[in-house]
């Protein structure tokens, strides 16, 4: 596989090609509010194709320049480790390759003028190295975990996904009954409140506690 487009690293090492990301909109009730709108009714969804990926740890993530404001959003990251049948809506444990933290970069400028025009979301959520993930942890059922992301030694973020609108098993049964889950494909799973931007220099460390910390850092 070409150098520049890196895989996803499971908790045997081995190489998972990464496929589309499937990101979950509003899935915390409290960032919901924060961004002045509600939990939606059925799950919010939007895509980033598969070159928004870049290894978490030691990354140098760039902000696009048609974009002034570019958040961080902290998540848990579902990474699928073989194809799912077609007809399967239940008992998706076993094709979970693991799970990682991530962040949901987003150009909140650029996605604030496409909520406006009612346009898509493609470019403030899905150019390139929009979704760093770490590497993957492998859990036998469906785990608790409770991660936090801090800027510049600063925590911004805490999150716990007992408080997720709704939990993994069913944001993994909605994404495969609309789309097919395949090998690689990866569900961003919301972010908790506390979004806010990111400026030339900073350093950003996420955590899953008791698990997993890693660090990346903005381009000067
Ligand atoms: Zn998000």
């Amino acid at each position: 596989m070409h150098q520049e487009y890196p895989s996803f690293i499971d908790s045997d090492g081995h190489a998972i090609a990464v496929g589309t990301f499937y990101c979950i909109g509003r899935n915390y009730a409290a960032h919901a509010c924060e961004m002045g709108a509600e939990v939606p009714k059925s799950p919010l969804v939007f895509l980033k194709p598969p070159a928004a990926f870049v290894p978490f740890d030691n990354a140098v993530l760039h902000r696009p320049d048609f974009s002034s404001e570019m958040h961080h959003e902290v998540e848990i990251a579902i990474v699928i480790g073989k194809d799912i049948p077609f007809d399967r809506n239940t008992g998706f444990e076993s094709y979970i390759a693991g799970y990682g933290i991530a962040l949901d970069l987003t150009l909140r400028d650029v996605q604030q003028k496409a909520k406006e025009q009612g346009g898509p979301w493609a470019l403030s959520k899905g150019f390139r190295h929009s979704a760093p993930v770490s590497k993957l942890l492998s859990f036998d059922t469906y785990p608790h975990l409770t991660f936090f992301l801090s800027v510049n030694g600063e925590i911004r973020q805490k999150g716990d996904t007992n408080l997720m609108e709704r939990p993994f098993e069913s944001l993994i049964a909605y994404c495969h009954s609309v789309f097919s889950l395949r090998e690689g494909d990866c569900i961003l799973t919301g972010t908790p409140e506390g979004v806010g931007p990111l400026n030339a220099g900073d350093v950003l460390t996420a955590t899953i506690d008791g698990y997993l910390s890693t660090h990346c850092s903005i381009a000067g």
